[in-house]
């Protein structure tokens, strides 16, 4: 059985300060027990990792960080980039590659969220990589081939036992801030075809250990029936994961 996964991907929003007091409601509305049966991962803004580090080792939470971007290259001449290695000396054990907003504001292509997706490795950091269709690749009835399509470019040149170790993020672009939620059964389907392609290529085995996630306007009020979903194994949240007690009702799902 997959072990779920609840992200909550705060995007450019929190001050380092903000940040801490977040996760410390976070870990006081959530038990121990909870926080094991549901990885709970935050991803704040680069800024602010070093102090989320220090909260989480400080008390020994048992919740998890990721970083939003990561760079394709090592280390050198690459103004504002930040490198895996800095990542990885500083515990982070998740990165989002080629979310829709860096792919839409950044011209990241799926050649380029490959090359990130691989330094993630070459750090042991885990990709959590994002794919998802546009209004007018949904309204063409081609979602689903996109959506494969980005997640096996992005997975190009991996080995299995790294592809068995990733998780993916199926996000529609139309769903991501809008307030419009992909019904389950939309959510189900393409998460479905995204195991099969990556089962189809590296094995059954690999597919059946692949985590995926849903992703766009998750909330309390419709996580629940998301999670019902077989393939669905667990959601990426932007917006209600800000929020202290809504994003622990999120990871509360079964109760
Ligand atoms: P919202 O939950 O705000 O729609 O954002 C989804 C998202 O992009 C998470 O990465």
């Amino acid at each position: 059985p997959r072990r779920p996964i609840v992200a909550g991907n705060w995007k450019m929003n929190l001050n380092h300060l903000e940040a801490i007091l977040l996760v410390q409601k976070l870990a006081a509305s959530l038990t121990p027990q909870q926080l094991t049966d549901v990885e709970t991962v935050v991803v704040p803004p680069f800024t602010d990792l070093r102090s989320v580090q220090t909260a989480i080792d400080g008390d020994k939470l048992h919740l998890v960080y990721g970083a939003q971007d990561i760079s394709q290259y090592k280390s050198g001449a690459y103004t504002g980039e930040i490198s895996g290695a800095m990542l990885s000396k500083l515990g982070v054990s998740y990165v989002l590659a080629g979310h829709s907003e860096r792919r839409e504001y950044h011209d990241e292509d799926d050649a380029l969220v490959n090359a990130k997706v691989k330094a993630a490795f070459a750090n042991e950091i885990t990709p959590i990589l994002c794919v998802g269709e546009g209004l007018v690749t949904r309204e063409e009835g081609t979602h689903v081939a996109h959506c494969t399509n980005q997640t096996l470019a992005g997975l190009a040149g991996l080995k299995p036992e790294q592809v068995k170790q990733i998780v993916v993020a199926y996000e529609p672009v139309w769903a991501i801030g809008t307030g419009k939620t992909a019904t389950p059964d939309d959510a189900q389907e393409v998460c479905k075809a995204i195991r099969a392609a990556i089962a189809e290529k590296y094995g059954t085995d690999v597919g059946e250990a692949v985590r995926i996630q849903y992703g766009g306007s998750v909330k309390a009020a419709n996580i629940a029936s998301i999670m019902a979903q077989p393939d669905v194994d667990g959601v990426l949240v932007g917006g209600a994961s800000l929020e202290a007690g809504e994003f622990a009702s999120i990871v509360r799902y079964r109760e």
